[in-house]
C-alpha cells in the first residue's frame, strides 16, 4: 500500500496532507493531516486517523461520533508529500452531519441517471415509466432501444438538431434500463470505453 519511510516527513514539519476520498465514488469527503504515528496508527487499525493541531493529539475519525473511515488504501502523490486516502465512510464525514466537508462536485448527470434508474429497479415505484419498462422484461426494453436507435439514426440524417437530441436522449435513458434489466449499468459500459483507451 505505501512505504512510510520514503514520504517527505521533513518537508512539511512531519505533517502530510491526508485527502479522504470515499472508495466507491470517489467523492472528496475531507482532509486532515498525518503524521508518522498517525499513518502508522490508520495502517494498523484500518480505521483513518490524523494528528489533530488543534487538538494537539492523534485523532481517529469517529472516535466521538462513530462515523469512522474504513480504510480501503493510501496511496502517495508524485513527490511522496500528500496522502491519497481512500476509505469508506460509516455515516457522514463532516462534522455538520453533511457527507463531505466539501460541496457536491458538479453533477454528472448520466452516473445520476444510472443510479436513479437502479433506484428504480430496486423500489419500483407506482406509475413510474422505468418500473413498467422492467415489468414489461428485456425483451420490450431490448426492443425500444432497437427503436431508439432508428429514431435517432433517421433524426441525425434529417438534419433535426432538436429531434437528434431528443431521440439521443430516449436511446440513452432506453440503453440504461435495458443495462440494468440485464445486472449492468452505463458505469460498466464506461469502463469497457475506458480500457480501450488503453
Ligand atoms: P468525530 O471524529 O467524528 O468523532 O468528531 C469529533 C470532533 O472532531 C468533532 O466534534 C469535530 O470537532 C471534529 N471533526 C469531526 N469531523 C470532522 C471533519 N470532517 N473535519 C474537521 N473536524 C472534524
Ligand atoms: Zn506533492
Ligand atoms: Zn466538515
Ligand atoms: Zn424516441
Amino acid at each position: 500500500m505505501i512505504d512510510i519511510d520514503t514520504l517527505a516527513w521533513d518537508k512539511q514539519g512531519g505533517l502530510l496532507p491526508a485527502i479522504v476520498q470515499d472508495a466507491a465514488t470517489l467523492r472528496v469527503l475531507m482532509l486532515g493531516y498525518m503524521n508518522r504515528e498517525a499513518l502508522g496508527v490508520t495502517l494498523a487499525s484500518g480505521r483513518v486517523t490524523f494528528y489533530s493541531r488543534s487538538k494537539g493529539r492523534l485523532w481517529t475519525k469517529g472516535e466521538s461520533s462513530g462515523h469512522v473511515l474504513e480504510l480501503v488504501s493510501i496511496e502517495a502523490d508524485c513527490d511522496a508529500d500528500t496522502l491519497l486516502v481512500q476509505a469508506h465512510p460509516h455515516g457522514p464525514t463532516c462534522h455538520l452531519q453533511r457527507p463531505s466537508c466539501f460541496p457536491a462536485a458538479p453533477a454528472d448527470g448520466l452516473a445520476e441517471l444510472d443510479a436513479l434508474i437502479a433506484q428504480r429497479e430496486r423500489e419500483r415505484p407506482q406509475g413510474s415509466y422505468t418500473t413498467k419498462l422492467f415489468e414489461d422484461g428485456v425483451r420490450r426494453i431490448a426492443q425500444k432501444v432497437g427503436e431508439e436507435g432508428v429514431e435517432t439514426a433517421l433524426a441525425a440524417v434529417a438534419q433535426d438538431e432538436a429531434a437528434l437530441l431528443g431521440e439521443a436522449a430516449d436511446l440513452l435513458y432506453h440503453l440504461t434500463v435495458l443495462l440494468r434489466a440485464r445486472g449492468l449499468s452505463l458505469q460498466d459500459a464506461r469502463q469497457v470505453l475506458q480500457a480501450r483507451r488503453g
